[in-house]
């Protein structure tokens, strides 16, 4: 289970936590010791400290009772994440293992790091395997849907979806799926999720619509991943079956 920071932001749902205002976001009230408790409800599990419908930062700030030690912040440590360690990877992998359906990846994301990472992390690179992708990206499978514990994003499987073992084998197919209906690896998740986004500032530039850090959660995962070995696979059973799927749809890509 997750500890400190990385937990309590998990307790922020879309459906509990309405607060849309830059500074009382889930990342800055999880760094100062809240969990989303109930509906637009704050509690300090240290102090026990409840606050409902917060409307400033300084009120969140100051509710903490005297000597509470959440009054000061948590910062964001990714080696500390256990979303971003090996094991954890490899269990979001194995949740697919029973899925028959995967949906089509929009490839941008995989422009943003070296092909030679990419090597090392996929097999059969260009070719991608899409659970590993999916597992890379923090996405899990529960029951019918994708879902990413750090931001508690649930989402359905989209319309267009690849049959696992089925080879997709046109570009006019590949053509008729629309960006939309494409599943995009990073808007899949909430703006703020670490998975995204560089949470380990003590700013709020993670805010930004273009962050300066490229210490997100899934580069960070990358690294960890590939380096010292000559490719990731060892740990992993095959999963060959994912990747005739993907094939000719990225042979047009590179
Ligand atoms: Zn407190
Ligand atoms: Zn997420």
């Amino acid at each position: 289970m997750e500890l400190g920071v990385a937990r309590r932001l998990g307790t922020f749902h879309i459906k509990t936590w309405h607060g849309n205002t830059i500074d009382i976001n889930p990342v800055e009230c999880a760094k100062l010791g809240y969990i989303n408790a109930a509906e637009n409800e704050l509690l300090c599990e240290e102090c026990g400290v409840r606050i409902i419908n917060p409307d400033s930062w300084y009120q969140i700030m100051e509710s903490h009772a005297k000597g509470c030690k959440m009054r000061r912040f948590e910062m964001f440590d990714y080696e500390k994440i256990l979303a971003f360690q090996e094991e954890e990877f490899i269990r979001r992998v194995e949740s697919f293992r029973e899925w028959q359906l995967f949906p089509i990846l929009n490839f941008s994301v995989f422009g943003e790091a070296d092909n030679e990472i990419w090597s090392r992390f996929f097999k059969e690179f260009p070719i991608i395997e899409i659970d590993k992708a999916l597992a890379l990206f923090g996405f899990s499978a529960k029951d019918t849907e994708i879902s990413c514990k750090l931001c508690g994003i649930k989402t359905k499987l989209p319309e267009y979806t690849i049959k696992v073992g089925k080879v997709i084998n046109s570009s006019s197919q590949r053509d008729s799926i629309g960006i939309n209906q494409q599943f995009d690896l990073v808007k899949a998740h909430r703006f703020y999720c670490p998975f995204i986004n560089d949470l380990t500032v003590s700013d709020l530039s993670y805010l930004s619509t273009a962050p300066k850090s490229l210490n997100f959660g899934w580069r960070f995962l990358l690294s960890k991943l590939t380096s010292n070995r000559p490719n990731i696979d060892f740990i992993l059973s095959s999963t060959a079956k994912n990747l005739e799927a993907h094939r000719s749809l990225l042979n047009s890509f590179w």
